[in-house]
């Protein structure tokens, strides 16, 4: 693709954003009805592209690549209707014989970007945020993931315009190319240092930008806590697309009291999920590409192995690791992991757990572990995070309640549900003034106005 004819499918974009076909309500509601149509009709080709491109389990990717998307997009149509229509808000007494509405206003033509670890899930859940607030899109799935970037195209081409929703599919030069256009909103998925690539890319144009990235996320373990549930939902969160998920646990941090029960506790569950052998389990996806299987497989040079290890570079499998005696000063302590090896340190008050979450970069995530309604808000309010959980990992994501997003490092802006509306949504604030009075005090000549005005501000202000 030429730098040329990306200016003129932007063109073309533009023109059909411009016509105003995308504004109505019931054109947004009839177009993400076709959206979850289109979905349904390409279930299996999505399935088959997922394992394709990661060995991701069918159940994986049902529930959090395609039932997710379904979720999210019956919640836009039941909720774009009162989410797009203009809100009255109060008018200050200055403004008097005024009345102030809230217009949402859709960008214009939104440029959304993916990676691969959830192909299909991180660039339609934002693709359905711009689709209700009534933008046009251009997705450039991720190059790492060709199968299932492939299904995409053929998706948005099987029931879009062009001209209003279109996937260009390639590698970091396309995006390079799109990066040079000036887009009305950037939502960009992916590492942090490409993050930084973006948001200057963004900045040339003034161009609004989300930046949904990544960063390591502890698991706080009090010894007040279930530890039958614990393990299994931290385990379910790690080893769930092999470790590869934003929001998975990165590392763990348990009370020393019970680290070695932990541990134990956790062999036994891996065992049960994955059996003797996960190379053969049907349940266990794989590492995405060979530079990702290298960069772990240095990262298992650090601490001492408990469980797991082994891998096989042909197929790119990496077993569930356990990792034990880490240091902060271990590379794996140093980078987000994005695979299954899951180091697991110990400490004995939870001040010491803070302090060694709040010296690494805001996290995306944050889970924190404990019956103890004191400690839950002991690391509820000195630690800070994107989002998290209490006594569970990775489910906060799919809620269409909630808004997604990270902070520092891990991201910038949120999305899902409402807040997916928003983020693609301009809010316009109109006054209407009334043409039944007018205020002279406010034109000059001011002369002595000033005195008016001071004592105006006493008695309202
Ligand atoms: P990736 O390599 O697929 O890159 C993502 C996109 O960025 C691709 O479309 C790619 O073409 C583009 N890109 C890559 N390098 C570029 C460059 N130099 N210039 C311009 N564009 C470039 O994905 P990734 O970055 O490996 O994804 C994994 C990261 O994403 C992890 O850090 C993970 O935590 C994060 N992530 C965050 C979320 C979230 O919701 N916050 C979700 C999934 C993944």
């Amino acid at each position: 693709m030429m730098p040329d004819d990306v200016s003129k499918i932007l063109s073309r974009m533009r023109q059909y954003f411009n016509s105003g076909l995308t504004r109505p309500v019931s054109f947004r509601i009839e177009q993400l009805k076709n959206l979850k149509k289109t979905i349904r009709s390409h279930e299996d080709e999505i399935i088959q592209a997922l394992r394709m491109d990661m060995k991701k389990p069918p159940f994986e990717s049902y529930a959090s690549e395609i039932g997710f998307l379904y979720l999210e997009i019956e919640y836009a149509i039941r909720h774009v209707r009162s989410w797009a229509r203009p809100k009255r808000v109060s008018t200050p007494v200055i403004h008097f014989l005024s009345s102030s509405m809230v217009h949402q206003e859709p960008y214009g033509v939104a440029l959304i970007i993916g990676p691969w670890n959830y192909p299909l899930q991180l660039v339609i859940a934002p693709l359905i945020g711009a689709m209700a607030a009534g933008n046009c899109a251009l997705i450039k799935p991720s190059e790492l993931a060709p199968a299932t970037s492939s299904v995409i195209k053929r998706i948005a081409e099987a029931q879009f315009n062009p001209d209003y929703i279109k996937v260009i599919e390639g590698g970091i030069d396309v995006t390079q190319d799109l990066l040079t256009e000036k887009f009305d909103y950037i939502f960009y998925t992916g590492g942090t240092a490409v993050g930084r690539i973006i948001m200057e890319a963004a900045a040339k144009h003034l161009t609004p930008v989300t930046l949904e990235l990544g960063g390591k996320s502890p698991c706080i373990v009090d010894q007040e806590t279930n530890l039958h549930y614990t393990v299994k939902r931290i385990a379910w969160g790690k080893f769930f697309n092999a470790g590869q998920t934003c929001i998975a646990p990165d590392y763990c941090l348990v009370h020393a009291a019970i680290k070695e029960a932990f541990l134990k506790e956790m062999i036994r569950t891996l065992l049960s999920f994955y059996g003797e052998d996960p190379s053969r389990s049907p349940d266990y996806a794989r590492i995405i590409n060979e530079k990702h299987f290298q960069r772990l497989e240095r990262l298992l040079n650090d601490g001492e192995k408990v469980f797991g290890g082994r891998r096989d570079r042909t197929t790119l499998y990496m077993a569930p690791t356990l990792i034990d005696r880490v240091t902060l000063e271990d590379n794996i302590m140093k980078e987000e992991i994005f695979g299954p090896l899951l180091p697991v340190m110990s400490y004995d008050h939870l001040d010491d757990a803070i302090t060694i979450v709040n010296s690494l970069p805001r996290p995306l995530a944050l889970y924190y572990f404990s019956d103890n309604k004191a400690h839950q808000q002991k690391a509820l309010s000195e630690m800070t995070s994107g989002g998290g959980c209490i006594n569970d990992t990775v489910s906060h994501i799919g809620s269409q309640t909630m808004p997604f997003g990270g902070v520092g490092n891990s991201g910038m802006g949120a999305y899902h549900g409402r807040y997916s509306f928003d983020t693609f949504s301009h809010p316009r604030g109109i006054l209407k003034r009334s043409n039944l009075f007018d205020m002279a005090l406010r034109y000059p000549p001011y002369k002595n106005n000033v005195k008016i005005l001071k004592w105006l501000f006493r008695i309202i202000g």
